[in-house]
């Protein structure tokens, strides 16, 4: 049986190598587009503000480590231009000789990504202006950071890359513009919970502008940018980057007719299969089941398409495996506090007509007494039978863990009186007797 994966990195990495140890004598192929397979995706913004130094320390599996270490075949810069469903081949472009060729499968695995969506402005297309996807779009940044010393920069985008962007950057000295066109920052949690991080922002220097977008960037005739707001409003920069959303790379699987999902991700079953059931569609580029509204949803995190990856594999080699669906569950580093979130917020919860009530508390991450407590602002979205469907943290120390808790309950189907009996670790240094988690389901209960 031969597989052919498109994409190598979180999600067709994944599957990949789940493939092989499920198949010693599989024929596993990767075709990636771009130089290079198996990064860090997540840690680029960390290269660019130096937190990570080491460059190399991203590049998780070299194609040469792959065969050696997996037997599988990775050919980087080979960008697979067309599917040929009738003869199970795809067309491939070597990207070094300019050549193309057919593969042939048995099973394809897409897992492509999704791209930063370049808004339609004028000059969106200069040579200061930066998207951050990859390696090289890293080293770009990197290098103009490096070589320009520039002292300003505005981020367009206020997820979870803008935010990042922005700490990584004014790590480097520089004073970051961050503008975005919602209300708030950080669109996976509620206005009353972003609140407390443009807080932070604000006294970390960050200069916000929230509600506004760009209507234009032009060259100054100091050699910077001027960038006009909405609002009219400008901001003079030197460079730009932009980090407003991503789109899934659909081109492939809709010129092979494949069907469309929400936003125009690829659609695809329970056991991820799309209407061809001999290919596969996972990660950025696919729609999965929602959790907790089980309608189709895209949910852009690596740690999805890795998962969703691994069971494909498990589909190829004959398991009896579906994909229970995503809840989006996250979470970021804003300078000093920690952002996270799990399962639905207040606005996805009305749009999906679901009667809700929320708890929200503010608590301690250890015990009191003992030297460094930090406080959390802890909201938990919950239905009138005790339903859990979300919860958002802002704080500090021990975020993650009350969030990964509660994604857990979400998954095992508990309900808010559960919580309150949950038996979690504790010593001062690490928590309460009643921790938060007990403690908002005493509120919620
Ligand atoms: P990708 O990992 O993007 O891989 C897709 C690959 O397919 C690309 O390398 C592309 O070149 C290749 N490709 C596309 N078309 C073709 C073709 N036709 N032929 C051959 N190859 C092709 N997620 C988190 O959960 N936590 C984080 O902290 C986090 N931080 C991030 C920070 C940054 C800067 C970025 C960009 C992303 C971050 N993500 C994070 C998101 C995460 O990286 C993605 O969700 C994940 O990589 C998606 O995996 P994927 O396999 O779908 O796509």
């Amino acid at each position: 049986m031969k597989t052919v994966v498109v994409g190598g990195v979180a999600g067709g990495a994944s599957a990949a190598a789940r493939l092989r140890r499920m198949d010693e004598h599989a024929d596993i192929v990767i075709l990636e587009r771009g130089e290079y397979i198996s990064f860090a995706n997540c840690g680029l913004p960390y290269h660019i503000g130096e937190v990570i130094k080491d460059r190399e320390k991203l590049l998780v599996l070299t194609p040469e480590e792959l065969k050696n270490l997996l037997g599988i075949e990775a050919r980087t810069q080979h960008e697979v231009i067309r599917i040929n469903r009738d003869d199970h081949t795809v067309t491939v472009k070597d990207h070094r000789t300019g050549t193309e060729y057919l593969e042939s499968y048995d099973r394809l695995v897409l897992s492509p990504g999704a791209a930063p969506i370049l808004p339609p402005i004028p000059g969106a297309d200069l040579p200061q202006v930066f998207t951050l996807r990859n390696i090289p779009d890293m080293d770009k940044i990197k290098s103009f950071v490096d070589e320009k010393r520039p002292s300003r920069a505005v981020v367009v985008g206020g997820g979870f890359i803008g935010v990042e962007l922005a700490e990584n950057l004014q790590h480097r000295g520089i004073e970051v513009t961050l503008i975005e066109m919602l209300p708030q920052v950080m669109a996976p949690i509620d206005y009353d919970m972003a609140a407390l991080v443009h807080q932070h922002m604000h006294f970390k220097h960050v200069r916000l502008a929230l509600g506004d977008g760009v209507k234009s960037i032009e060259p100054s005739e100091q050699g910077w940018l001027k960038v006009t707001l909405q609002s009219d409003r400008k901001v003079d920069t030197e460079m730009v980057i932009l980090s407003i959303g991503v789109k899934p790379e659909n081109q492939l699987a809709k010129d092979a007719g494949l069907e469309l999902g929400p936003r125009g991700t690829i659609a695809t079953n329970a056991t991820l299969q799309t209407n061809d059931p001999d290919i596969y569609a996972i990660g950025d580029a696919a729609s999965v089941e929602h959790l907790l509204t089980h309608e189709a949803t895209s949910l852009p995190l690596a740690g999805p398409a890795s998962k969703q990856g691994r069971m494909v594999a498990d589909h190829i080699v004959g398991r009896n495996v579906r994909f229970k669906g995503v809840q989006g569950t996250s979470i970021v580093k804003v300078f000093d506090i920690t952002v996270a979130a799990t399962g639905m917020n207040s606005r996805q919860l009305e749009q999906a007509g679901i009667q809700f009530k929320n708890a929200i508390i503010h608590a301690s991450n250890h015990a009191g007494y003992y030297p460094g407590a930090a406080p959390m602002a802890f909201k938990l979205l919950f239905g009138l039978d005790g339903t859990i469907y979300g919860a958002q943290i802002v704080g500090m120390e021990g975020v993650d863990k009350r969030i990964d808790v509660i994604a857990t309950a979400i998954r095992a189907g508990m309900k808010v009186f559960d919580l309150e009996e949950l038996e979690l670790a504790y010593a001062p240094p690490f928590g309460s007797s009643r921790d938060p988690v007990n403690i908002i389901g005493f509120v919620a209960g």
